[in-house]
């Protein structure tokens, strides 16, 4: 069977199987089997799929079919533009993340100083962040052990040498250590949220997402304790769920920071809040 027709059935189960990004899917699916990138398929889609790499790419979309992640599947997610390794202990990076990198990188246009990256998971925000601002000094923490492991590995595959990574459930290995920047995509959902038992969600660990008091407990705890971490004039970023704005923006303003302000997601949603401190 041609590559093209091997895809367009893939495309067509997936479809039916309910993936939002069938075709997409399909294709980030054959060419991690085939080890090439997309803009070869597209060029050789008339040729036929040797077997063996049919046989593999058959069964990844009928995992697939059956709801698993692609970037599961792939054990890789691109964020950033950087090629970022995943797997089930860490959320999968989400291009809206993208908008709490681009309020950080406003924020540190000029000089040095050092980003605090809390649950950082992978390290998508850390290592994106690191990979703009080299004389920044990065540190990401988050409290599972294979999410350390799996940041480390992903900045030593990056080449970026001036991010690391420490287990701490949020600022609890942290001492008195200062920052000038601290980000957060800590879990913000409501454990009622039907959105849990839908799509890729169901497979990435509960405790990067469900948050207790309606999705607020983490940010609660987060705003509270990181003013103490911030230097002077420091600034706390967080990304949070689009109904979660005004919530936030009140419990910025009851403990104390100011210069509150907030950016919208690809969706045009309201998705991170920041504030200072005085
Ligand atoms: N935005 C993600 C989602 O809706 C949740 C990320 C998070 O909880 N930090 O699936």
């Amino acid at each position: 069977m041609r590559l093209d027709a091997l895809l367009a059935r893939a495309t067509g189960r997936l479809s039916r199987a309910g993936s939002p990004s069938p075709r997409l899917d399909a294709e980030v699916l054959l060419c991690y089997v085939m080890g090439v990138d997309r803009t070869w398929l597209y060029t050789w889609g008339d040729h036929a799929a040797p077997t063996f790499e049919r046989a593999r790419f058959e069964a990844l979309v009928a995992a697939r079919a059956s709801g698993h992640p692609v970037a599961y599947l792939t054990g890789e997610r691109e964020f950033w533009g950087l090629a970022l390794a995943t797997s089930p202990h860490t959320l999968i990076p989400r291009p809206d993340t993208e908008t709490l990198v681009e309020a950080l990188l406003e924020l540190a246009q000029e000089g040095s100083g050092r980003l605090l990256d809390l649950g950082t998971g992978t390290g998508a925000i850390a290592l994106a962040f690191a990979s703009e601002r080299p004389a920044w000094e990065i540190l990401g923490v988050d409290r599972v052990t294979e999410a350390v492991a799996l940041a480390t590995a992903n900045a030593r595959r990056l080449g970026v040498a001036n991010a690391r990574f420490v287990v701490s459930d949020w600022f609890s290995a942290l001492a008195d250590a200062r920052f000038s920047l601290i980000a957060a995509n800590p879990p913000y959902i409501d454990s009622r949220d039907p959105h849990l038992s839908q799509g890729d969600v169901r497979f990435e660990p509960k405790s990067a997402l469900v948050s207790a008091e309606a999705g607020l407990a983490d940010l609660r705890h987060i705003i509270r304790s990181a003013r103490a971490h911030l230097a002077p004039g420091g600034w706390l970023v967080l990304e949070h769920g689009h109904e979660q704005a005004a919530p936030v923006r009140a419990l910025l303003h009851e403990a104390g920071y100011v210069d509150l302000a907030s950016r919208r997601d690809l969706g045009g949603r309201e998705r991170v809040s920041l504030g200072r401190r005085s």
